[in-house]
């Protein structure tokens, strides 16, 4: 059956070999029961473990029913160990987590039978020691005689032709070590069995044979056998062991089931980084949720605007500097610069030509073109402390050039302004004779607005105060006096105030930005309608100042000066109502994405022209979509970044988990490679446990992220007023939960590869 020849065995210690065995010579039948006696730290141990298969010899040879030995891969004797082995130990070595049942099904797993037929045999065996009635029970809630029937059964459990027993008796009282004897000896009947002990009396009264082992060297033989003859052909059969993947895993969710406090504890670990994670694609998949929909409903409403001066930011400053990189020089050396050459300014001249060319555009791209005219309003009034004033319209340098106005005409789309403005009070104007006063967001009315309204001033206002005021506007014919060519504005205010042709104009409404607008479309002050300016123009196209002027093409008749660049012929005609092409336009676009086909529109437009003749258009909402989503851009990086991060750190921690687990199940480890169990199979169980790990962390990250959502969105509401702002799509949830399963595996990797690589025997002598 069994037969060593000349097996030497060396432990290398401090780098010198240590012999344990000299060469042991020895044979085995087939049903025997051989006592294998010596003194302590002879080599009884190192020779069982190397029939056993669990350790290798250094030289000689063991021959397994005639087979040598020396050929044997890993998993040959991983094979040999599971189907032809079962041991037994001094200190029983039981699974401690497992129960007695699952304990002897152990090896039945490794060998991949059946769950059902895995059950019934341990059952049978279990009852054949005597244990029917303590199988659930877990090895601590036995005795040591119940403990070492358990270790018995587990070894006898896949029918081994060999039987390893290593000092069965050595932990037990006299009076149990007897009944193990017996049990050990009715065992022995049909197969081999060979058992160490230092205890000659149990080997005497117990066994067929004695073997004498001293210092790594057979004595005293009290039968040897002959070496088997080659006379029948040797079957060794050596049926390989499989466990199957999802054998690996039921064993490791049992593991974990038994250690609920750890399991929790490292999934908790583990779905630190998945939460980050998982908020951070909340949170931005909610950000860009609000964009897309501040992008269609807000800013969808924003025009592009073609304004009289569009400010854009040039080439860079020419570099006067002679030391231009250096700040704080201490030198005596000073340069001139521009302050104005990084500004450039384009005047858009608004042609007869390109407003045709705008009211031939799709209408499918625009809900309205509104156009604004350079049309200036003479406004009197009789103030409140009784004189009749001239009400000037803008602050300083007229309507050309830079300068505000405090009255200015509002784009000719109320829905618009509606979105952005509220009525605070009063009604937003529905004829030419109505205009609104639009005050900022602390509701102040500029100063000297009101002085030129001729309003006392008061330290504050009810809207009482303000709604109903009434001025005058006055048409050309009446504000101008011609003096000998030139046209002078008259000033006598009483008479024009008075004058039945002046128009009364009356504040209906004031108007003041909303909170959450996106721009400040207009500017505070007095603003008037459309409606205004058709009417007023339909008036002064026949004014004398115009005819006068149309007469004179070279010659301003306000000043009698000629035209120069500053001033043109265009500008006056603007200005006195002789011309009504508009010095801006706004286009308001069906929907943010016809935007581009009116960009596109215009640009056709400017194909050809000269530089100065070119329409610069502005589109304010996509300044401010682009500000927003690269605002949003820059903290999704960041937050994901943290998130990474903590990722990272989560899966170092379920690495060091593992490993702790791995050091700290050494010993089980050494009981399943006894058991039979490959490398592979250990690797298996353990990154299966990884693997469960994993997979509960993304769980448990994503539920945890979505309450996490609820504090969040209700915060998130009480700022921008968007229920429902951080929501984690399920697809991103599923990823996580892959992402976490992976990672936690890749985590795991290591730590159960050193698992599958300990060394069995190391691993059984570890406590
Ligand atoms: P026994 O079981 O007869 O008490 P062992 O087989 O356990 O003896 O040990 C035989 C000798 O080999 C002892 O001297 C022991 O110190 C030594 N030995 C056992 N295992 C190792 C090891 N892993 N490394 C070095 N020496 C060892
Ligand atoms: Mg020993």
């Amino acid at each position: 059956m069994l037969q060593l020849k000349n097996i030497k065995k060396d432990y290398i210690l401090a780098g010198k070999p240590f012999p344990a065995l000299k060469g042991i010579e020895l044979s085995f039948k087939e049903n025997e029961f051989v006592s294998i006696l010596g003194p302590s730290g002879c080599g009884k141990t190192t020779l069982l473990n190397i029939i056993g298969g669990l350790d290798r010899y250094t030289s000689g040879d063991l021959l397994i029913e005639g087979k040598s030995t020396k050929d044997f891969k890993d998993q040959d004797w991983d094979a040999y160990r599971n189907a032809t082995i079962g041991f037994v130990f001094q200190t029983y070595n039981l699974i401690s987590h497992l129960s007695v049942l699952d304990n002897v099904e152990m090896s039945l797993r490794l060998s991949g039978v059946s769950a059902k037929e895995r059950k019934e045999r341990a059952i049978t065996v279990l009852t054949d020691v005597g244990l029917e009635d303590h199988i659930y029970k877990k090895p601590n809630q036995l005795s040591g005689g119940q403990m070492q029937r358990v270790a018995i059964a587990r070894a006898l459990v896949n029918n081994p032709k060999i039987l390893l027993a290593d000092e069965p008796t050595g932990a037990l009282d006299s009076e149990t070590s007897e009944q193990i004897m017996k049990l050990i000896e009715k065992i022995s009947k049909d197969r081999l069995v060979i058992m160490v002990t230092h205890n000659s009396e149990i080997a005497e009264a117990h066994s067929d044979r004695i073997v004498h082992l001293l210092d790594g060297l057979v004595t005293a033989d009290s039968r040897p056998s002959e070496p088997v003859k080659k006379e029948r052909e040797q079957k060794l059969e050596n049926k390989k062991t499989a466990m199957s993947y999802m054998t690996a895993i039921k064993t490791s969710f049992k593991n974990l089931l038994t250690k609920k406090g750890r399991t929790i504890i490292t999934a908790l670990a583990g779905s630190i980084g998945i939460i980050g994670i998982a908020l951070v694609l909340s949170i931005s998949n909610g950000m860009t949720s609000y964009t897309n929909n501040l992008q269609s409903d807000t800013l969808a409403g924003f025009p592009i605007t073609v304004d009289q001066t569009v400010v854009a930011f040039g080439p860079p400053e020419e570099v006067t500097n002679p030391r231009p990189d250096l700040e704080f020089i201490e030198d005596d050396l000073f340069a001139p610069y521009d302050s104005d050459s990084s500004l450039t300014t384009h005047e858009n001249i608004i042609t007869d030509e390109f407003i045709t060319y705008l009211s031939q555009m799709n209408t499918d791209f625009y809900n309205s073109i509104s156009y604004t005219r350079g049309l200036k309003l003479e406004v009197v009034n009789l103030s409140d402390n009784g004189s009749y004033i001239s009400v000037p319209t803008s602050s300083s340098g007229g309507s050309f050039f830079g300068g505000s106005s405090y009255f200015n005409e509002m784009p000719n789309n109320q829905t618009f302004i509606e979105s952005q403005y509220d009525i605070l009070y009063g009604t937003y104007p529905t004829d030419y004779q109505n205009v609104v006063l639009i005050v900022d967001e602390r509701n102040r009315i500029d100063l000297s607005l009101l002085e030129n309204l001729g309003i006392n001033i008061e330290d504050d206002y009810t809207s009482q105060d303000l709604i109903g005021r009434t001025f005058k506007v006055v048409i050309n014919d009446v504000y101008y006096e011609e003096v000998g060519g030139v046209f002078i504005p008259s000033t006598d205010y009483q008479a024009m105030y008075n004058n039945a042709e002046s128009i009364t104009i009356t504040i209906s409404g004031i108007l003041r930005v909303k909170e959450d607008a996106s721009t400040e479309l207009l500017d505070t002050g007095i603003g008037y309608t459309s409606m205004l300016t058709d009417h007023l123009l339909n008036i002064e196209k026949d004014s004398d100042v115009v005819t006068a002027q149309l007469a004179t093409p070279n010659t301003n008749v306000l000043t009698g000066a000629p035209f120069n660049f500053q001033i043109t012929y265009d500008d006056v005609m603007r200005t006195i109502g002789g011309d009504s092409t508009p010095v801006a336009v706004q286009i308001y676009p069906i929907s943010f994405d016809y935007k581009d086909e009116i960009k596109a529109y215009i640009d056709v437009f400017n194909i050809g022209l000269d530089e100065v003749d070119q329409i610069v258009y502005t589109d304010l909402a996509e300044t401010i979509s682009s500000t927003i989503s690269s605002l949003i851009n820059t903290i999704t990086i960041i937050l994901a970044a943290f998130a990474a991060i903590s990722l990272v750190v989560s899966s170092v921690m379920i690495g060091i988990i593992t490993y702790v687990s791995v050091v700290e199940r050494t010993k089980e480890i050494g009981i399943m490679r006894s058991l039979g169990a490959r490398k592979k199979d250990i690797s298996r169980i353990f990154n299966a446990e990884t693997l469960l790990i994993g997979f509960t962390a993304g769980i448990f990250g994503i539920v945890v992220s979505f309450l996490l959502n609820i504090p969040i969105n209700l915060i998130v509401e009480n700022f921008i007023d968007v229920p429902g702002f951080a929501s984690l799509p399920i697809t991103n949830a599923l990823f996580l939960i892959v992402l976490s399963t992976l990672l936690t595996l890749i985590a795991g990797l290591f730590p159960s590869r050193i698992a599958a690589k300990r060394d069995p025997v190391v691993a059984l002598r570890t406590e």
